[in-house]
C-alpha cells in the first residue's frame, strides 16, 4: 500500500523510545552526544507543543476530498497553496523555546538574535510560521538576510515550530479517508516528494523490505511502488545504492548521477512516530557525509507556485 498511516504513540512511550534510541546512538557514537543533548531538549519542546495542539481542536478546512484527490492527480501536494490559519499564539512561544535551547545548545548567538528579533517584533511570527508552513524558502531567506539573521537556522526554528500543527493536518486530511477518490489518488502517489506538503524525505525507513519515505516536515509515509530516483526517476545505471560501510549493509544511500541526488536508506523495526523521525535522521549523518564528499546533494524544494488568498 503506497500510502502508509503511521501509528500515534502515547507521549510516555515516545520519550522512552527516543531515549532509548539516544542512548544506543550515544554509546556507538560518542562524539554526537552533544548533537544528541540538543536534540533532545528541540525534540521535547515538539513533543509538547503536539500535545498542546491536540487538546485544541485544527482549523476547519474546507479541502473536499474530490478537490484533493484532483490536485494529486496533477502531482500536487494536498496542502501547496492553501489558505491555512496557523494557530499563531500556540506556536509563537514555542519559536522563542527553540531559539533558547537552540542558544544553549550550541548555535550560540545566531540564535540568540533569532529570539531577539522575535521578541523585539522585528520578526513577525505569523508569517514566519506561514512562511515556512507554505515552504517558502527564498521569502525566509531574504527576510532573514534583511535583518542579519543566519537564514538556515531561521528556517529551522520555524519548521520545528510548524512540524507538530503540519503533522497534525496531514493526519486530519489523510488518516480518515474512506474509500473513494482520495484514497485512489493517494494509492497512486508514486513521486519522491511528500504528497502532503511537498517536501522531500529525510531518510527512506525499510521495514521488512518496504522502503518508504518519510518526509522531513510532517513526517508523512509512503512507498513509491518503481525503484528509481526519487528526484529525478532515473531507474538506469545512472542510479546506484550503496552501503558505504561493507559490515553496515543496514544502512544505505541511493545516489544518483542524472541528478547529482541523494536519499539515505535505513533498516529499522518500525517506522519512526512523529517528531522521531529526525533522530533516524542524526543516527545516519555519516550517510550525509559519504554522499556528500562524492559530490552528492539533497535538491532545493520544490516550488508549487504562489500560495492562494
Ligand atoms: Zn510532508
Ligand atoms: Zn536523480
Amino acid at each position: 500500500m503506497p500510502f502508509v498511516t503511521v501509528a500515534a504513540v502515547s507521549r510516555g512511550n515516545l520519550v522512552d523510545s527516543a531515549d532509548r534510541r539516544w542512548r544506543a546512538i550515544g554509546e556507538a557514537r560518542p562524539d554526537l552526544e552533544p548533537a544528541l543533548a540538543l536534540q533532545r531538549q528541540l525534540l521535547t519542546l515538539v513533543i509538547d507543543l503536539a500535545g498542546t495542539l491536540a487538546r485544541g481542536p485544527l482549523p476547519k478546512l474546507s479541502l473536499p476530498p474530490r478537490y484533493l484527490a484532483a490536485k494529486l492527480t496533477r502531482g500536487v501536494p494536498v496542502l501547496a497553496g492553501e489558505p491555512i490559519p496557523v494557530p499563531v499564539p500556540i506556536l509563537a512561544p514555542a519559536l522563542l523555546r527553540l531559539c533558547e535551547a537552540l542558544a544553549n545548545g550550541g548555535a550560540g548567538a545566531a540564535a540568540t538574535h533569532i529570539r531577539q528579533a522575535i521578541e523585539s517584533g522585528s520578526i513577525e511570527p505569523g508569517s514566519l510560521l506561514i512562511a515556512s508552513l507554505g515552504r517558502d524558502q527564498a521569502a525566509m531567506r531574504t527576510g532573514a538576510v534583511h535583518r542579519g539573521l543566519a537564514p538556515d537556522l531561521v528556517w529551522l526554528v520555524a519548521e520545528l515550530a510548524v512540524s507538530p500543527f503540519v503533522h497534525a493536518l496531514q493526519h486530519m486530511v489523510f488518516a480518515h479517508r474512506g474509500p473513494g477518490e482520495l484514497q485512489s489518488a493517494l494509492e497512486a502517489w508514486n513521486r519522491g516528494y511528500c504528497p502532503a506538503c511537498g517536501s522531500w524525505p529525510a531518510v527512506a525507513e525499510a521495514v521488512s523490505g518496504h522502503r518508504t519515505l518519510r518526509c522531513s516536515f510532517c513526517s508523512s509515509a509512503w512507498e513509491p511502488t518503481t525503484y528509481a530516483c526519487i528526484y529525478c526517476e532515473e531507474r538506469g545505471e545512472a542510479f546506484v545504492t550503496a552501503a558505504p560501510n561493507e559490515e553496515r549493509k543496514d544502512r544505505r544511500v541511493e545516489v544518483c548521477s542524472s541528478c547529482n541526488g541523494y536519499l539515505k536508506t535505513v533498516d529499522v523495526p518500525e517506522l519512526s512516530p512523529f517528531p522521531l523521525l529526525s533522530i533516524s535522521d542524526i543516527e545516519s549523518t555519516d550517510l550525509d557525509v559519504a554522499a556528500m564528499e562524492h559530490g552528492y546533494a539533497r535538491p532545493a524544494l520544490k516550488d508549487f507556485g504562489a500560495r492562494k488568498g
